[in-house]
């Protein structure tokens, strides 16, 4: 009887797929994504806020759909995440990105800061740490600084196992930025147990700058705290000048668009990286 129920449930959803043309559900439709290597890596430039000198990327993904064209992260990363599917897609585009990039080493300056998008579920998996060692063997030691981001809207638990994780990462030279920094909750405390190296300000109050004093005083807020705790600060979603100027000498490094968009990873070795090599 079960036997029956479930050859005649496969066989419907057999029919089903061929009616509708589509795979039964979103999770069967990443996963093919994922077999058939649609996930791709986009960088965008992270320049010093002095110089504004080219000082490193954030990776971001995109989903590279054969009917749809390409998919923006939001539209899918939620997804990824309840299913799990995030672990391989981000260890399939830090193999990516590992490769193109270290392929350029030469042209890299030193000390590349090269981040990834973390989901809190794959601080949970020792995979994560075996595929940071994986990324930072491929270049030369002090070529790159590997820089894992943690939204501050999705915080670990700071169990022993995953405190654990975070002080091998830290033994490995591998730093921690907290993303979207002001639109949650995180605590000092936490900001310490983590070892975090780095405060990225959310781009909902760099776009406010000059149009409202709350979000500058938020803005003014943090970089305090983050210069108190000795704390790298990024400011991102930069658009305009006088976004770049208000910020210049206050924080560390600048992201956004004035500085550049997120491109696919070998467009921009092509154009951010020929000027370096010797
Ligand atoms: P995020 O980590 O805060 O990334 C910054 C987002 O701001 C990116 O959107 C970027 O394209 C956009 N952005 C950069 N500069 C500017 C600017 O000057 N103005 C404006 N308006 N936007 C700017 P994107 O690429 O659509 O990514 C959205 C979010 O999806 C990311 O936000 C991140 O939370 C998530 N995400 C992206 N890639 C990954 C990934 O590989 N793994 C995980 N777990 N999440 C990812
Ligand atoms: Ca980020
Ligand atoms: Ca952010
Ligand atoms: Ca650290």
């Amino acid at each position: 009887g079960l036997w029956l129920l479930s050859g005649f449930s496969a066989g419907f959803a057999c029919i089903m797929w061929w009616l509708l043309g589509r795979p039964r559900s979103p999770i069967h439709e990443l996963a093919r994504a994922l077999q058939a290597r649609e996930f791709v890596p986009f960088l965008q430039p992270l320049v010093a806020s002095d110089s504004e000198q080219l000082v490193g990327a954030e990776v971001l993904m995109r989903w590279q759909h054969p009917d749809a064209g390409l998919i923006r992260p939001d539209l899918f990363i939620p997804q990824a995440e309840a299913s799990g599917l995030i672990v391989p897609m981000t260890d399939l585009i830090m193999t990516e990105v590992g490769e193109v990039l270290a392929a350029r080493q030469a042209c890299l300056p030193d000390g590349f800061h090269i981040s990834f998008n973390i989901s809190a579920a794959h601080c949970r998996d020792d995979r994560l740490l075996r595929e940071c060692r994986a990324f930072l063997a491929r270049f030369t030691p002090g070529k790159v600084v590997l820089v894992l981001e943690l939204t501050e809207r999705d915080l670990l638990v700071a169990d022993p196992h995953t405190l654990s994780l975070f002080r091998q990462l830290d033994a490995l030279g591998v730093q921690l930025a907290m993303d979207d920094f002001g639109t949650g909750h995180s605590s000092l405390v936490y900001l310490q147990q983590f070892h975090v190296d780095m405060l990225k300000i959310d781009k909902s109050f760099i776009g406010r700058i000059g149009t409202e004093s709350l979000s500058e005083h938020i803005v003014d807020n943090v970089i305090d705290l983050g210069g108190r705790l000795g704390l790298a600060l990024v400011a991102e979603g930069i658009e305009t000048r006088s976004q770049a100027d208000y910020l210049k000498g206050k924080v560390t490094y600048l992201q956004g668009y004035l500085f550049g968009r997120p491109v696919p990873v070998r467009q921009f070795c092509d154009e951010r990286l020929t000027g370096n090599s010797v």
